[in-house]
């Protein structure tokens, strides 16, 4: 992998943007979460610093990434492709207690801790396993769904028909028998 460390000083200083191909199967943390490591992730980082109005500066780092990752789907288990196509801006400080302080979870603006050299790989990899959802589905799946999506929303937010509802009339037949 070209470039899986980087030095972002420099690439401030030249106003360099770096850009490259790595294979998914370089990853492997991500590996295990993938059907298959066919396939590679496009990235492009740049750099730039930012004078802060206190004096001082900041630095960013800001990296778009592009990838099809394949990983299994939780009913049938065969590949769903999880399409990757973001660009985000990162706001790098010396270490991680102060990115932890810095962070906000209601800013789009990422903080974290800027390693020198700057471990590009590692940030890729993260950013693509944030990617996969929690439960990943194809969006018509082979396999028979009991109850599908227009099942939900009356105007109150209630479920047009309640998967239960069916249920507790069976069970309420019952009681009426049984007393
Ligand atoms: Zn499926």
């Amino acid at each position: 992998m070209d470039n899986a460390r980087i030095d972002i000083d420099r690439m401030v200083r030249r106003g360099e943007a770096l850009s490259g191909r790595w294979p998914l199967a370089g990853f492997e943390r991500l590996g295990t979460l993938l059907a298959s490591s066919d396939g590679d992730v496009r990235w492009q980082a740049s750099a730039r610093r930012r004078a802060r109005a206190e004096g001082g500066e900041d630095t960013y780092l800001g990296l778009a990434l592009a990838a099809s990752l394949p990983v299994p789907c939780v009913r049938c288990l065969g590949p769903v492709d999880i399409v990757v196509d973001d660009r985000r801006e990162f706001l790098l400080v010396a270490d991680e207690e102060t990115a932890e302080r810095l962070d906000d979870p209601e800013s789009e603006l990422e903080v974290i801790a800027a390693d020198t050299p700057f471990r590009l790989a590692e940030l890729v990899e993260d950013e693509l396993i944030l990617a996969i959802p929690p439960l990943p589905r194809h969006a018509a799946c082979e396999l028979p769904v009991d109850h599908g999506p227009e099942a939900d929303g009356g105007p109150d937010g209630e479920p047009a028909s309640h998967p239960f509802e069916a249920l507790r009339k069976l069970r309420g037949g019952t009681d009426e028998t049984g007393s």
